[in-house]
């Protein structure tokens, strides 16, 4: 059965503190990945394409990878749209709603650096690029600490599809649970929103029986060379080590065995 890996991204820049430098990825080192990728045998797809193969309206006859961006910062503009155009490589970039020309405030308030959020008119001209927007909730709050109140829920879920398709005048079906973070309630909600897909940071690949409101993410982090970036393509997990490979196959050896006797 043909595997898919979702790739995850947040930020596209050089890192302002230690702290944020896990999750920025530089100019230099995405363009590599992405230049890997347009020059790979896997098949580019992006969520709606996720969603016609898990509904069975497309067939997928090869591996293949889909990129997703989360929260919605401005570099995206400026160092990831270019290298995805130049590269042909659709992608879904996840938008807090209600903070479109705003900054990164949930982050701020742990102690990351302040950083830009896209704006409406990015964002539209992004759209016209291959790029699909989705919806990252309307404030980035932990959704399994609202689920109890369910006006929140609503609020946060079902509220920013509607705020982003008001803002852009385009469908938003996509979902990102921020932290990763959701409970029963939570996919309830968003399957009552008319989202057709929702992306978890759970690893490993989708295949064709995932469910589509739970499905699984590689985190691309700022650490990682090429080499890490091609094992977790070809494994499908988030941690790489030189040893990954060689425990991976004695794994797989092993069960043969066991399997044979
Ligand atoms: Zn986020």
């Amino acid at each position: 059965m043909p595997r898919i890996v979702i790739l995850m991204y947040h930020i596209i820049a050089s890192p302002k503190s230690d702290q944020e430098a896990k999750y920025c990825c530089t100019p230099s080192e995405f363009a590599k990945q992405m230049n890997y990728l347009a020059t790979s045998n896997y098949r580019l797809i992006d969520l709606n394409d996720i969603s016609s193969i898990l509904k069975g309206e497309l067939q997928l006859k090869s591996d293949a990878v889909a990129v997703t961006f989360d929260d919605g910062f401005e570099d995206f503009y400026h160092d990831a749209l270019p290298v995805l155009r130049e590269n042909n490589i659709p992608a879904t970039l996840f938008m807090v709603s209600n903070k479109t020309d705003g900054f990164n405030d949930w982050m701020v308030k742990k102690g990351s650096p302040k950083r830009k959020l896209l704006s409406v008119p990015q964002l539209l001209e992004i759209s016209k690029n291959n790029i699909t927007i989705g919806s990252h909730t309307r404030t980035h709050p932990k959704l399994t600490e609202i689920s109890s109140d369910l006006n929140s829920l609503n609020r946060e879920i079902k509220e920013s599809k509607v705020e982003l398709e008001n803002k852009l005048g385009l469908a938003v079906n996509h979902f990102a649970y921020p932290y990763g973070l959701f409970d029963e309630l939570t996919i309830n909600v968003v399957k009552e929103a008319g989202y057709s897909t929702a992306c978890s940071t759970r690893s490993g690949f989708n295949r064709t029986d995932i469910n589509p409101f739970l499905l699984r993410r590689i985190e691309v982090f700022g650490k990682d060379k090429l080499w890490h970036f091609r094992q977790k393509l070809k494994f499908g997990t988030n941690e790489m080590s030189y040893l990954y490979p060689f425990n991976y196959y004695l794994a797989q050896a092993k069960s043969r065995i066991i399997d044979r006797n």
